[in-house]
């Protein structure tokens, strides 16, 4: 009969994973299953944070897919099966598969900072899982009811984290509210790190676009917060500062998620290890772990790679099928971040298994990151970039 491939998570991996193999593969009956009947899309969540975009612009609908002959089955999958090949979903319904492809994204690790859990984040939300939007809007109706001259403080992690860049997106989005409807307000931002993605490219923007606004405190100053008290919304140091502010963002530590776990796919690290031609989990053969979920070497968990390594999982599942070698893999990544609403800075990297296949690294020379200097018709025009690269990869995915 058909061969059968069901994806598990309708996101950046699952989403491009399904449409790419109805696209390419005509012949393979392709099940995607995934709770949400509406996605919300990570990427641009910061500008509907920061008011320039709203709800309905990052919010994706499934009927694309159908369209496309996959079957969409709205449900939890509760358990994986790897010797039988069977996936048990919440509903009750168990579906066979010959390969899987799962891409579940991440999970949040509650009291990983002490006083935050999930009760928590409807006091000093997260907003780094979008869910059905209400993280985002929580913290964007909180901006909007602080008072001129309050203090917004964000907890930011360690690495590894979903969107090396995002937290700094996400300072730079709020500060554009802030300059325009509360230009006394100040943004203070505790990391558990010293440098971060793109630090120049954005202080340099910060400087020019928010001067005096934002205060960045690294790990080396005091910046890694361990405690929370929600009720006085109060994100106490390593040292034990006490930083009373009037919007908490926490964007706590976080692993794989759930089922990636509880179906014994994560190693240590909370992550799932994987081959890196094929994606393939190293612990249970057939199943292809892509997106945020993996551990991906030197790459970004990033939209980009999910959809990227996402498409060489299911070539490299198919191959397996037919009994043939998997592709070469080549995985591209380019990470946007909006500064100010018009002003664009980027990151890209090609990455491909080494030459022994056992790990992933930078192709030499393929990347980098945008100039620095005074450059404002470069920033304005990789503003104009992201714009089209959010419209193609979610074309890509959803189409
Ligand atoms: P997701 O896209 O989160 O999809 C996982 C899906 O799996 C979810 O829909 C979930 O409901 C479903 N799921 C979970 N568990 C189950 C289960 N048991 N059964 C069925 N379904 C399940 N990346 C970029 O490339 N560019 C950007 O500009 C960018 N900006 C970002 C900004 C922010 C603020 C953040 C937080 C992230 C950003 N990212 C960006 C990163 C990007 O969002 C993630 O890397 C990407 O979503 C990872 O894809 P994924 O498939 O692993 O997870």
């Amino acid at each position: 009969g058909q061969a059968r491939l069901l994806v598990v998570g309708g996101g950046f991996g699952g989403a491009s994973a399904a449409a790419f193999a109805r696209r390419r593969y005509p012949d393979l009956a392709v099940t995607l299953v995934e709770p949400k009947t509406r996605f919300v899309t990570c990427p641009y969540g910061n500008l509907v944070i920061g008011g320039v975009r709203q709800m309905g612009d990052i919010t994706h609908g499934y009927d694309g897919l159908r369209a496309r002959g996959v079957r969409v089955v709205h449900d939890w999958a509760t358990g994986i099966d790897a010797a039988a090949k069977r996936v048990r979903l919440g509903g009750g319904e168990t579906l066979a598969y010959d390969r899987l492809i799962l891409s579940p994204g991440i999970a949040l690790r509650w009291g990983a900072i002490e006083g935050y859990d999930e009760a928590a984040s409807e006091r000093l939300p997260h907003a780094w899982v979008p869910g059905d939007g209400a993280q985002t809007l929580l913290l964007r109706r909180q901006l909007e009811e602080m008072p001129d001259g309050g203090v917004v403080g964000l907890a930011i992690p360690g690495n590894p984290f979903r969107c090396p860049p995002g937290p700094y997106e996400r300072i730079s989005m709020i500060a554009a509210y802030l300059k325009r409807h509360k230009p006394r307000s100040k943004i203070l931002a505790l990391d558990a790190k010293d440098a971060f993605s793109k630090q120049g490219l954005f202080q340099d923007g910060w400087n020019a676009l928010y001067p005096g606004m934002i205060e960045w405190v690294p790990a080396n100053r005091d910046g890694r917060v361990t405690r929370v008290d929600a009720a006085e919304r109060v994100l106490e140091t390593e040292f034990g500062t006490r930083h009373k502010v009037d919007v908490a963002n926490v964007i706590p530590p976080q692993s794989a998620a759930r089922i990636a776990i509880e179906a014994g796919l994560t190693d240590q690290s909370g992550w799932a290890p994987v081959n890196p031609v094929t994606l393939e989990s190293r612990v249970a053969p057939g199943i292809h772990v892509v997106g945020d979920a993996n551990i991906p070497g030197p790459m970004p968990k990033s939209g980009y790679i999910a959809n990227s390594t996402a498409k060489q999982a299911v070539a490299s599942a198919v191959a397996s099928l037919r009994g043939e070698a998997p592709p070469q893999a080549l995985y591209y990544n380019t990470c946007y971040s909006h500064v100010g609403e018009d002003y664009g800075i980027s990151i890209v990297g090609i990455f491909r298994p080494n030459a022994e296949g056992t790990a992933i690294v930078e192709v030499p020379n393929s990347g980098g990151v945008s100039p620095r200097g005074d450059l404002p018709e470069q920033r304005r025009l990789e503003a104009t970039y992201a714009d089209s690269w959010y419209e193609s990869i979610t074309k890509d995915m959803f189409a």
